[in-house]
């Protein structure tokens, strides 16, 4: 594993212009994205690298204010001797879909407060206007982690064996045509983690909810590090959703009408296969750790 940092900083800030202070530190095209006429200059560092102080040392020296993000790469090895692996889709690339487009949850169960527990009792329905994103892929997400893969790819994983795991159908909501199915099929874990360790790293409750279950979010600048304690992940299965909801919160009561949180989806590297042998891109996969508390 290594843990790599990205620097983005405006070019327009940098008084001998930025290619001169790349120079300087000898970051070259190798590791800086340096586009003519670009407002933002961006430099990926292994976080030991001995240039990143110094270019740091350079910005802070000009008044230039930068934005940083660590997180960490993996091999294929290290993916496939992990226990449980993190499934995170780009989030650019995501499907619009959920509660304010139709799809239906039972609430008996969830936080009055936030929503948190939420039970999808319906079809998985998508933005219409957004079907374009599916175009050309095996597999996608939506904002709210709900996973989506095609017919041919949920087949390969409903023979595979793999445990916790069921369907879903998918839907496209048109205002004026209604809803028509699509050829793709929802991943739904139905085994539910313990609460992680506190021994986590890179998340933290920005807006705590009485429940304690949402609404974590990601902090930029350490990397994410999901901790669970050995006793935890005796019970896992292939497909798995944290206990914990990330991202924003507005639950007004009318799930139709809020943003809810959404738990992060568990895999095994059995699934993680899977996807690798269809040829799936756009997701990042970032292992556990097991920890003693
Ligand atoms: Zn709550």
């Amino acid at each position: 594993m290594k843990t790599e940092v990205r620097i983005l900083f405006r070019s327009d800030r940098i008084p001998e212009g930025p290619r001169a202070l790349l120079d300087t530190v000898r970051c070259g095209s190798d590791v800086a994205e340096l586009e003519e006429g670009a407002i933002f200059t961006i430099v990926t560092l292994d976080e030991r690298d001995e240039r990143l102080p110094r270019l740091l040392h350079l910005l802070t020296e000009r008044g230039a204010s930068w934005l940083e993000r660590r997180y960490d790469c993996f091999t294929d090895e290290e993916l496939e001797s992990s226990r449980l692996l993190i499934m995170s889709y780009d989030f650019d690339a995501t499907v619009f879909g959920g509660p304010r487009v139709g799809t239906t949850y039972d609430m008996s169960d969830a936080c009055k407060r936030c929503g948190a527990g939420a039970r999808q009792t319906s079809a998985m329905i998508l933005e219409g206007e957004d079907l374009h994103k599916l175009e050309g892929r095996r597999a996608a997400a939506t904002p709210y982690d709900d996973m989506l893969v095609d017919e041919k790819l949920a087949n390969v994983l409903a023979e595979s064996g793999a445990t916790g795991i069921s369907f879903r159908g998918v839907f496209a909501a048109f205002e004026k045509r209604g809803h028509i199915q699509l050829a793709w099929r929802q991943i739904c874990a139905t085994h539910t983690m313990p609460r992680m360790s506190p021994r986590s790293t890179g998340i933290f409750p920005y807006k705590p909810c009485p429940c304690g279950r949402s609404s974590f979010t990601r902090e930029a600048e350490i990397p994410l590090r999901l901790a669970y304690r050995a006793a935890d992940i005796a019970d896992i299965c292939d497909v798995n959703v944290t206990w914990e909801w990330f991202g924003e919160v507005n639950f007004n009561g009318d799930v139709n009408d809020s943003v809810l949180a959404a738990p992060y989806f568990l895999v095994t590297p059995k699934v993680w296969r899977i996807f690798q042998g269809a040829g799936v891109t756009g997701f990042d996969w970032i292992p556990i750790r097991v920890v003693d508390e």
